[in-house]
């Protein structure tokens, strides 16, 4: 059906540029492409809108962990809190690997 649309508005497309000149068929279809990326782009910039918003929501806040993990150098004695663990991996100084240590804070 959309098909059969296409053809028909095509058909008429060339029988009014050939008719009457192509900047009928033309004028029309730059303005019709010119809306519809108008219309496209201010969606985008309310779809961003919209996210931007979500991500400024208060974030819950991160319960303070019973226990903390301490990774240490064993070469110069660099210490250092994990806050975020990407991977599992020790993070590593003095081209070793970290030794890790789990404390308890004292409260
Ligand atoms: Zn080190």
């Amino acid at each position: 059906m959309r098909i059969l649309l296409l053809l028909a508005a095509a058909g008429g497309a060339v029988v009014i540029g050939s008719t009457w000149g192509w900047r009928w068929v033309l004028a029309p279809l730059l303005g019709w492409l010119f809306i519809r990326w108008a219309i496209g782009s201010l969606r985008s910039m309310a779809v961003g809108e919209r996210t931007q918003a979500a991500l400024d929501q208060p974030q819950p806040v991160v319960v303070e962990p019973a226990e903390r993990t301490l990774y240490w150098c064993e070469d110069c004695g660099t210490e250092l809190l994990l806050m975020t663990r990407g991977t599992g991996k020790a993070p590593r100084h003095c081209a070793t690997a970290m030794h890790a240590r789990d404390e308890v804070p004292r409260n």
